[in-house]
């Protein structure tokens, strides 16, 4: 028998239980509509924010730099594939954020692995929201910590209680005898929920008790903090240890960046695996990130029609009598509960006009499934209206209403 085959058979289970995802196909660029089996669609299930996928300065910018580049870095960027667009992707990055330096890896899930499994080892402690991203989940694998502590979605009071934990721990020296680092590690803006954690209150209690901070910032950027942010938005620029943060949300290309302290970037780029034995940036991409970050410094316009968006659409949804959870940003759940209902709805928005997938485990706890919409500046109201009327017909339909 094929030892693989058991793996083929879970496909069987996962179609029944609602948790097969089909994956659609665009035809169409990334925008407030799409293309789906020549199909027109209101898009309202994609991180493209700001519409910088498909914004015609950022393509210019990166048609160019392609033009005198060629597209790709050809080696890893330690060996010969260091081009003078990531340095300048990297300064641009770190000024936006308010770091001392920057660090540009191709991909935030990336990013995290080199931010954590670079400092934090078996000996080390981490203590980790328990919503936290699947990326950050892994490179606490990849680290093999022992010591790890799952702390109940931003409850400050268990965070305190973890700490004193960890502090006990942590006055045993590791077998080289160092001190263990304490990581305190959450992302800033919930992907699935849209809440955020609380950010000055961990800062605060990190540094009571000697930790590390480190925040994800991949609903953050260009979207928190007129859209320098959730270092911004809290004003702690400069006062966190590590920020991660990706160029695949709200800047529209592929990316992760590290932002912290000259020496702490100076350490991952000696020793995070992932860069040294990984090819760096795209031409375009890196590009791409320098013209975004002009982009977002030059004017707020675009930030704040996202914001507006997501104020009239959280509103109606409401008023409709949807369930939005607990979001605080634009992010914005419909909580449905059941995946094979959420599937369901999925579909019946698609056949009038809405493409918007569902939401379920893994991405979310059993039973907790949803539809993630997502406003983005592209969006009119006119567009939000149609996706509205579209769930609220749905809703009525499936008695989620
Ligand atoms: C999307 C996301 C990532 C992964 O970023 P990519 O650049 O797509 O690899 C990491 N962390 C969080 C919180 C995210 O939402």
């Amino acid at each position: 028998m094929n030892p693989l085959k058991p793996y083929y058979q879970t496909i069987a289970s996962m179609k029944e239980k609602g948790l097969y995802t089909p994956v659609r196909v665009l035809e169409s660029p990334q925008g407030p509509w799409v293309t789906i089996d020549g199909k027109k669609l209101l898009n309202f299930c994609s991180n493209n924010y700001l519409g910088f996928a498909q914004d015609k300065r950022i393509a210019t910018a990166a048609i160019k730099a392609i033009k005198k580049y060629g597209v790709g870095a050809g080696a890893v960027r330690p060996i010969s594939g260091n081009l003078a667009l990531h340095m300048e992707a990297e300064k641009a990055l770190a000024k936006l954020k308010g770091a001392e330096a920057a660090f540009l890896l191709p991909g935030g899930f990336i990013a995290n692995i080199v931010a954590i499994a670079t400092i934090v080892g078996k000996e080390d402690i981490v203590i980790s929201d328990e919503l936290n991203h699947a990326s950050i989940i892994d490179a606490i694998k990849l680290a093999q910590v022992k010591t790890k502590f799952i702390y109940k979605h931003n409850d400050m009071a268990e965070l305190e209680a973890r700490l004193t934990e960890a502090v006990a721990v942590a006055k045993t020296p590791k077998s080289d005898g160092t001190k263990p680092v304490i990581l305190v590690v959450t992302d800033g803006v919930f992907s699935m929920d849209g809440d955020i954690a609380h950010l000055p209150e961990i800062v605060r209690l990190a540094k009571k008790y000697g930790a590390v901070t480190m925040v994800d910032d991949a609903h953050g950027e260009g979207v928190l903090g007129d859209g320098k942010g959730i270092a911004h938005h809290f004003k702690l620029a400069g006062k966190l240890d590590i920020e991660v943060g990706t160029m695949s949300k709200a800047f529209g290309v592929l990316g992760g960046v590290i932002a912290g302290k000259r020496e702490l970037i100076e350490y991952y780029r000696q020793k995070g695996r992932p860069y040294l034995f990984s090819t760096g940036l795209t031409v375009a991409d890196a590009a791409a990130v320098i013209e975004g970050v002009k982009i977002l410094t030059k004017s707020k316009s675009l930030v704040r029609k996202l914001w507006d968006n997501a104020a009239y659409l959280r509103k109606e949804f409401q008023k409709l009598g949807f369930d939005t959870g607990v979001t605080q940003t634009p992010i914005t759940p419909v909580m449905l509960g059941d995946e094979n209902l959420a599937k369901e709805f999925s579909a019946k928005l698609l056949a009038r006009g809405v493409f918007a997938t569902p939401i379920k485990f893994p991405m979310v706890a059993m039973g907790k499934a949803r539809i993630r919409v997502m406003p983005s500046a592209g969006h009119s109201k006119k567009d939000l209206d149609y996706g509205l009327r579209a769930f609220a017909q749905v809703g009525k339909e499936l008695g989620v209403i």
